[in-house]
């Protein structure tokens, strides 16, 4: 139990906590939720009521809360080494992850730069694609081509290649300019057309074409393989992501692989590039990293764009670049353990079972009135609400739609967290088949109860 009562914790928090992605007036009009226990699939609150945490820790938790294993291994590395550095020095359970993330991923990603959140793990990836050409003596390849819809995280240059605009427009004057692609949100086609099928991805020949029309002048692509997390939970076509790595190929593009949010089992399997068979230049890593107990984050590259930075000192190929928490002992010792946990748990060959599951489940929420869209990739889910789903009009930004019905989830002991009117579905990997049932019923009554009344 906490050292305080409720009312004092809700008070020092509205008092002085400035919270992120949040309206703080009405905030600090709200009675807050303070979570103060983790168990399993199921976070607690100060007062003993239990939620089934349906976002995972934001995205980050894979094996449950407070996995006694994990628990274990911070314990240990505590009373041995909480924190170096690797300007000058390493340390073990940085060799050591390393080598097996190079193992782990995609063939061909053998280089891991650390750091310590998503955010930081693009931008380092993009930093690294815009020196790399230099050194390579085409220093005119320095643009980059991003999508509608992407979110690659909250620092400036993470959030110059993102794309959506109520998060991102507000600094634009800030930002370095980038290339916008279309994401291919196949309920509502920037292209105007229907189902991937029919239009056979028009979306990749607009890439193309983009590509072509800025020839000799980006230095890489940054994409959100087969799911754009914060943009709404937009599942990619099949083949939409191998599609893009030809491309880059025919056109000698960096790919900058931001799997910050889907690496580490969500999609049913270990890394989303690998679903598609594909690997990219650079892949960023983070949240699952430390199955959501530790800020760590890692960047990974090919031997090629390692290569290029290799240099005598005076010939100025240093990256310079880190941060003083990168490659944290702490973190690497849980990322490892988290590792040993997917065998020893065989976590992914689990996975279809409860996305089967879940599949089953969501066919349910179909027929509700106003679910326009569900979409899913692995264990990650979204439903769309709108007013109509003849016309796919989407329900007012004001009217809180998506709020509503978290809010709502919470009396049936579900926590969620909407984007706009998308209720997403993420919950921690390990969760039970029983677990989805209670979950998805949750969901579907709070629907009922907000959209129908
Ligand atoms: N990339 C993606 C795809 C993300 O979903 C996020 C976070 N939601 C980030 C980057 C940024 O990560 P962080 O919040 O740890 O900086």
């Amino acid at each position: 139990m906490p050292d305080y009562d409720t009312q004092t914790l809700r008070d020092w928090d509205r008092r002085h906590i400035w919270h992120p992605f949040t309206q703080m007036k009405e905030w600090e009009e709200s009675e807050p939720v303070v979570i103060v226990e983790g168990d399993g699939s199921w976070i607690v609150d100060s007062e003993g009521n239990r939620y089934l945490d349906g976002v995972a820790a934001i995205w980050t938790n894979v094996h449950g809360h407070c996995r006694h294993e994990i628990n274990e291994a911070l314990k240990a590395q505590v009373d041995r080494l909480e924190h170096s550095t690797l300007l000058g020095l390493t340390n073990d359970k940085a060799a050591v992850l390393a080598k097996r993330l190079a193992e782990i991923t995609p063939s061909g990603l053998c280089k891991v730069f650390y750091s310590d959140n998503g955010s930081t793990a693009v931008e380092v990836g993009v930093k690294m694609a815009f020196q790399f050409w230099r050194h390579e003596g085409q220093p005119e390849k320095s643009r980059f081509i991003s999508f509608t819809s992407a979110y690659h995280g909250d620092t400036l240059g993470a959030v110059s290649v993102g794309g959506i605009d109520l998060f991102h427009g507000v600094f634009r004057p800030l930002l370095f300019p980038t290339i916008q692609a279309p994401a291919p949100y196949c309920y509502r086609c920037p292209m105007g057309r229907g189902t991937p099928a029919a239009c056979g991805m028009e979306c990749l020949a607009e890439l193309e074409r983009i590509m072509e029309s800025h020839a000799g002048e980006v230095a890489g692509l940054v994409i959100e393989p087969l799911v754009q997390g914060a943009g709404g939970m937009i599942v990619q076509p099949e083949g939409f992501l191998r599609g893009v790595r030809e491309l880059c190929d025919r056109h000698d593009i960096l790919m900058i692989a931001d799997e910050v949010a889907v690496g580490f089992g969500r999609t049913g399997a270990m890394f989303a590039c690998g679903r598609e068979g594909i690997t990219p230049d650079i892949m960023a890593l983070s949240k699952g990293i430390t199955a959501g107990y530790m800020p760590l984050a890692a960047t990974l590259a090919t031997q090629r764009v390692y290569d290029a930075f290799l240099g005598e000192y005076r010939e100025m190929k240093t990256f310079f670049h880190g941060h003083t928490f990168t490659g944290n002992p702490l973190g690497c010792a849980v990322a490892l353990a988290s590792l040993d946990l997917f065998e020893s748990d065989r976590l992914l060959e689990k996975l279809p079972k409860k996305i089967n599951k879940l599949k089953e489940k969501l066919q349910g929420l179909i027929e509700l009135g106003h679910v326009g869209d569900v979409r899913q990739c692995g264990m990650v889910a979204a439903v769309e609400l709108v007013r109509d789903r003849a016309t796919k009009e989407p329900f007012a930004w004001e009217e809180r739609v998506g709020v509503r019905v978290c809010q709502e989830a919470r009396t049936h002991g579900v926590f969620l967290r909407p984007l706009g009117n998308v209720i997403v579905i993420f919950p921690p990997l390990a969760i039970t088949v029983e677990e989805i049932d209670f979950l998805v019923d949750g969901l579907a009554k709070s629907i009922r109860t907000v959209t129908e009344g």
